[in-house]
């Protein structure tokens, strides 16, 4: 019997987020998600998506021929064969970003692979998810991603840096609800405050519209 994931899409796109936004990149966006964040934007991602071999999805991944990929959702995590995933890719050369939630363990992730982990803020309605214990997992090329829609997440999201020296550890994001916090509060907010994180947003969205699927 294959090792099987049950997969939303696979497509290839500019890379919107992270540190590697910018660059070509393909995605694999798996289903699946135990959290409801209160401005979810994939919530197509929750229980849509056909049962896929690894051996189907890497020939796919390659065909798209981009040099970075990576696995997203929903959730990856909450799909164990994920982790055989990402270390097949790893083998192959390839650069492979996971995005997650955060909610789940990361322990057993491939130490190849760059985690983008959310620390989720209180708008989102999850934040009493966020699993403290993966912060130990994080390595100096991960990335820590704050999503925030208002002035109270944004000092939320400070004490967080403070209170875990999150600054020391690897990159963070500081990324504006699409439509609900302008970019440019956000960054007045960064400035004044002289935090040393990076500013960030869906540049996908820019690109190719807020609202379409699979670019
Ligand atoms: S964790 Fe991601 S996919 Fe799940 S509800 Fe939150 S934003 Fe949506």
């Amino acid at each position: 019997m294959p090792e099987t994931l049950i997969v939303n899409e696979i497509f290839h796109s500019i890379q919107g987020e992270s540190t590697y936004a910018g660059l070509p990149c393909v995605f694999v966006r798996l289903t699946g998600c135990r959290l409801r964040c209160a401005w979810c934007d994939t919530a197509y991602a929750f229980d849509e998506g056909v049962a896929m071999s690894l051996d189907e999805i890497i020939f796919k991944v390659r065909a798209h021929g981009f040099p970075l990929v990576e696995i997203t959702g929903g959730e990856p995590l909450l799909q164990p064969n994920v982790l055989p995933l990402l270390t097949r890719l790893c083998n192959l050369g390839l650069t492979v970003l996971l995005e997650t939630s955060g909610t789940e363990d990361i322990a057993n992730v491939d130490p190849r692979v760059i985690k983008i982990m959310d620390l989720k803020s209180p708008s989102s309605g999850e934040s009493a998810q966020n699993r403290c214990a993966n912060l130990r997992h994080l390595t100096a090329k991960d990335e820590i991603k704050f999503v925030l829609a208002d002035r109270a997440d944004y000092d939320w999201a400070k004490h967080q840096l403070a209170e875990h020296d999150l600054g020391n550890r690897c990159a963070i994001l500081f990324s504006p609800v699409w439509g609900k916090l302008p970019l440019k509060t956000l960054a007045e907010w960064i400035l004044a405050d002289h935090l040393t994180v990076r500013l960030q947003t869906q540049r996908q969205k820019h690109i190719w519209g807020p609202d379409t699927r699979g670019v």
